[in-house]
């Protein structure tokens, strides 16, 4: 923003440029002097705030600096990217109305878009723990813990598009389930196949997580495949122990 004069340097210039008062109304032109000031002060700062560009939404009035946004399209994106608005109300239009709403990942803090505008407007958050969860601390989490038990109970198949070919989770070290691998659900019986088999690994203890391959337009049907990983290896026992069960002696070195 340009540097501009403060009220008090107004002030003073508006003075020593003004005639000597006549005497008795001094106090009237000092008081008239300052409310000129703050005018001018004003005007000055809306001036310096006003943009070359139009409002994004209203795309009548020019943006105001002090009303730049910074919000992110998607979830992988590294840098915001500054929105600019005319004002207040402008600004909570586009940023909390349809069709472009941006959401607070309750993970990350980051404003995001709902829905990506580079891939067909997919939802670009899921509910973990009530809390909307932006897609990549999502992933995260998955790949973590495993998709939430509850949800498939209660007849959800949650998941989310990675890679091609699965490739985050695989290098997670999850691997695809034999047989449910860009399996084909289109009615209530293939959901509920689906889903028993992976309540199914999880009972046995795996972690599992579920990768949407491609969904029909209004979810009536789709591709997703099953990933599992096996639970953690119990720790080794400790040397000592391990040769004395064992009854001998590796001879490796600490
Ligand atoms: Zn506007
Ligand atoms: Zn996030």
């Amino acid at each position: 923003m340009e540097k501009i004069p403060s009220v008090n340097e107004l002030y003073e210039t508006i003075l020593s440029r003004s005639l000597l008062p006549l005497p008795g109304i001094e106090d009237a032109l000092i008081e008239k002097a300052w409310e000129r000031a703050n005018r001018i002060h004003d005007y000055l700062l809306k001036r310096a705030d006003r943009m070359d560009e139009d409002c994004m939404l209203c795309e009548k009035k020019k943006a105001r600096q002090s009303q730049t946004r910074y919000a992110y399209d998607t979830p992988w994106d590294n840098e915001p990217v500054a929105k600019l608005f005319c004002s207040d109300d402008c600004g909570d239009s586009f940023m909390y109305e349809e069709p472009w709403a941006y959401f607070m990942c309750s993970r990350c803090d980051r404003e995001i878009s709902e829905q990506n505008p580079r891939n067909g407007w997919h939802i670009q958050y899921r509910d973990y723990d009530g809390q909307m969860t932006c897609l990549k601390c999502y992933e995260d989490l998955i790949l973590e813990n495993g998709v939430e038990r509850d949800k498939v109970e209660a007849g959800k198949i949650p998941g989310m598009f990675f890679s091609y070919g699965n490739l985050e989770p695989i290098k997670a070290g999850y691997r695809e389930v034999e047989g449910f691998r860009d399996f084909f659900v289109s009615c209530q019986y293939d959901a509920d196949r689906f889903r028993k088999k992976a309540l199914e690994l999880m009972d046995q203890g795996k972690k599992v997580v579920i990768g949407y391959e491609s969904m029909g337009i209004g979810g009536g049907e789709g591709y997703v495949s099953l990933l599992e990983k096996e639970p953690p290896k119990p720790k080794r026992r400790r040397r000592q122990n391990a040769v004395q069960n064992q009854g001998l002696d590796s001879g490796r070195g600490r």
